[in-house]
């Protein structure tokens, strides 16, 4: 199957989840995940109509987005940032993305906002929300989602659009739910707290119907559109 192929059925997936759960299927959002694949491979994907993606390595997003300029500099993309954030590392994904999935300090906060170039809107960010516990290392914990938004929603140069997670695989549909629901509870816990927020980051290629049925705003895929990853490479 090619990009444009497994882009389509992936679009088809999407628009038949958010309808069996009665949601409007625009208000999902697609972001491919272009780890490990090149520059071409973007290209096929922009060919096709898909604007955004994510990275997860700094280095690797740098390379690709300057090869991806190099060869098309007519493609206008949007890019995402969903790893790890080093807080020595803010600077260049400040300059070079339009979001950060994952930010779970307050200091990384700050530094994306200090580090945002003037002249482009400010970042968007989500908050890393760790859903699964011990099994987890990244994410902030659920109870401290309110006290890290409420430091940082004023920055000037970031705007808090919402909460991202990346659940613990599990094979179960009804399982993959429930990481989602309470990621979806803090958004709303946010609401009511006045930090309202349009985004709830959540599901990837395994467990996307699950994130879309509990309100995924925004899913983040990678194999499903691109083929299996090759580290080794
Ligand atoms: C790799 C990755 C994805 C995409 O995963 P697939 O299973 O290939 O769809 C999504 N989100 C994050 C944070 C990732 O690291």
């Amino acid at each position: 199957m090619s990009i444009s192929e497994n882009l389509a059925s992936t679009k088809q997936r999407i628009r038949d989840a958010a309808s069996q759960h009665r949601r409007d299927p625009s208000s999902v959002h697609l972001v491919a995940v272009s780890k490990t694949f090149g520059p071409e491979a973007v290209i096929e994907a922009a060919d096709a109509g898909q604007v955004a993606f994510g990275e997860n390595y700094l280095q690797e997003a740098l390379e690709k987005q300057a090869g991806v300029a190099s060869l098309r500099p007519d493609l206008v993309l949007e890019w995402h940032f969903i790893g790890p954030v080093q807080s020595n590392k803010t600077r260049p994904i400040a300059e070079h993305f339009a979001w950060v999935h994952t930010v779970d300090r307050e200091k990384i906060a700050r530094r994306l906002s200090e580090q945002r170039p003037s002249k482009l809107p400010p970042l968007n960010i989500c908050l890393q929300v760790n859903v699964s516990g011990e099994v987890s290392k990244s994410g902030v914990a659920p109870n401290e989602v309110l006290p890290l938004a409420q430091a940082i929603h004023a920055l000037p140069q970031i705007r808090l659009r919402g909460l991202m997670a990346i659940p613990e695989p599990v094979d179960h549909p009804e399982r993959q739910r429930e990481p989602f629901a309470l990621l979806r509870q803090l958004q709303q816990h946010l609401t009511e707290a006045g930090i309202p927020t349009d985004t709830l980051s959540m599901g990837m290629s395994a467990d996307m119907t699950a994130a879309i049925a509990e309100g995924a705003t925004m899913v983040r895929i990678g194999s499903a559109i691109f083929g299996k990853r090759d580290y080794a490479k």
